[in-house]
């Protein structure tokens, strides 16, 4: 397993590639237009108008805690009914500016923001580590109506700042879904819990890894539990879960 680091060898490489292209081309906030000193990053303002997802927080599914907790302690619900990942982490709350940014990532308009949120993220994963990184994946007709699938995005720009290597074919969406939203907690567990599969011939990548599951937004961790509770029965290790953004509030039912 790679332990990460937030400054890996790929992001280092990938410093000295962004040194060249602010020669090229001069930086600007992906969000605001403002320019900036180096590619990759949000400008201050727009910086400040996100909230970074800090502890005490759920060991387990990140939910933020409003008390002070243990290292590892976990929320009601997962002591209630354990996800099937081991641990999860967001970089921002899913509020104000993350909250924008996830949307507009969702509809098309800002895949220039993708860098800076895998560079969030990269700096939340401090400590943890992975064999490999797999995306969410979206179902067939979804990807043919949307054209691109914004987790497959975000797993690529974290490749190279983590020196983990992604593997967007082993899980596959065999059964779309109706949209989580206005699903109370147990309907979104129900929605999505036969969607998705391990490819056929491909156990072989998922059998004894520690994987790392990547989405925009964790809300219930409804999604994310449906991919672990696959992949760790072909094998897998260890999933953990990284997003952009965690919803901040339980969702009730
Ligand atoms: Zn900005
Ligand atoms: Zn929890």
């Amino acid at each position: 397993m790679r332990y990460i680091n937030e400054i890996s060898l790929g992001a280092r490489l990938k410093s000295s590639a962004s040194m060249v292209l602010d020669f090229i081309l001069p930086a600007r906030c992906p969000n605001c237009s403002t320019k900036i000193t180096a590619h990759g990053f949000l400008c201050p303002n727009c910086w400040g108008d996100l909230q970074p997802l800090a502890a005490p927080f759920c060991g387990r599914c990140a939910l933020p805690f409003e008390f002070a907790a243990e290292d590892g302690d976990e929320c009601g619900a997962c002591l209630l009914s354990p996800p099937d990942f081991d641990w999860a982490r967001a970089a921002v709350s899913y509020e104000d500016l993350g909250r924008t940014l996830v949307l507009r990532l969702k509809h098309g308009a800002a895949s220039s923001v993708v860098p800076a949120m895998a560079q969030m993220m990269a700096s939340a994963l401090t400590g943890k580590g992975a064999d490999v990184i797999m995306p969410v994946p979206l179902h067939r007709s979804r990807l043919m109506a949307r054209r691109f699938n914004q987790s497959q995005l975000i797993a690529h720009a974290l490749t190279g700042r983590l020196s983990v290597p992604v593997d967007s074919f082993s899980l596959i969406k065999k059964k779309p879904t109706e949209s989580q939203g206005g699903l109370n907690r147990r309907a979104r567990f129900q929605n999505v819990a036969a969607s998705f599969a391990v490819k056929e011939g491909r156990a072989g990548h998922v059998a004894g890894k520690d994987i790392l599951l990547v989405d925009d937004v964790l809300t219930t961790g409804a999604t994310v539990s449906a991919c672990a509770r696959v992949l760790k029965k072909a094998g897998a290790k260890s999933v953990g879960v990284i997003t952009f953004a965690r919803v901040g509030r339980p969702v009730s039912g």
